[in-house]
């Protein structure tokens, strides 16, 4: 850590590259200086031409509301940023404005009082809501999240909770198991409950969803027909840090 902390010193100031950060890079690379430092090298370069850091609007979404479905809803009982995901709410085609709405919605959430990023992980809840062979088959998406997850957002991810996962992401998570490292199939977590109201309840009981205002509009939507553009209006919490 004190090579990579000198190292760091020696590039252009930068406030990404906060000891958090370093300490990242350094554990998702197990402690390899030389991938370590490629890998920040990366990272800032893809920051400086694809995120804008101040007044973000994602143009899709605001066109066409539903374009995307990559939602922050604030924060969980142990601080972690959480993101509700559905891809039958999501009519957006195109994987790059996918993928910017994601990485400018995560940067939000990872933001610190003062802006720089905060050392803080962030949870997915994504419902399978309306899950069908069309949303199966999005496999440049789902590289190309995997891509941006692993390579410029590192340890950032602390699991990915899958509402109610039909048999067809089943089979397709034990393609994947079979593919990904382990670690990240550790991160996988399904949630399998009855009703809405058991989800939302599970989700307190066993997933530190503490805001009652998260909980309330994940109820109501996941009694809502998985179509895009009919999520009602966010709470509070979550209206500050959408893109
Ligand atoms: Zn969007």
């Amino acid at each position: 850590m004190e090579e990579l902390t000198a190292w760091a010193l020696t590039q252009p100031p930068s406030t990404f590259l906060t000891p958090h950060t370093l300490y990242r890079y350094l554990e998702a690379h197990r402690g390899d200086l030389a991938a370590c430092k490629a890998a920040l090298l990366q990272t800032l370069a893809w920051r400086a031409s694809n995120l804008q850091h101040a007044g973000f609007t994602c143009k899709p979404c605001a066109a066409r509301p539903g374009e995307h479905c990559f939602i922050p809803l604030g924060f969980d009982a142990t601080g972690a940023a959480l993101i509700y995901g559905c891809p039958a709410r999501a009519s957006g085609s195109s994987v790059e404005e996918t993928v910017a709405h994601a990485a400018h919605a995560l940067e939000k959430s990872f933001a610190g009082e003062d802006g720089d990023p905060a050392p803080r992980q962030w949870v997915w809840v994504v419902d399978f809501t309306g899950f069908g062979i069309t949303h199966a088959l999005q496999a440049r998406l789902g590289l190309a999240f995997g891509y941006l997850f692993r390579e410029h957002f590192p340890e950032r991810l602390k699991k990915i909770i899958l509402l109610n996962p039909p048999m067809l992401f089943r089979g397709l998570l034990a393609a994947l198991s079979a593919i990904a490292d382990e670690r990240t199939v550790a991160k996988l977590t399904p949630l399998v409950a009855a009703t809405p109201a058991g989800v939302v309840e599970a989700l307190k009981e066993h997933h530190s969803v503490h805001s009652e205002e998260a909980r309330a509009w994940l109820l109501e939507v996941l009694c809502a027909p998985p179509v895009p553009g009919t999520l009602p209006p966010l709470p509070p919490c979550a209206a500050a840090l959408q893109v």
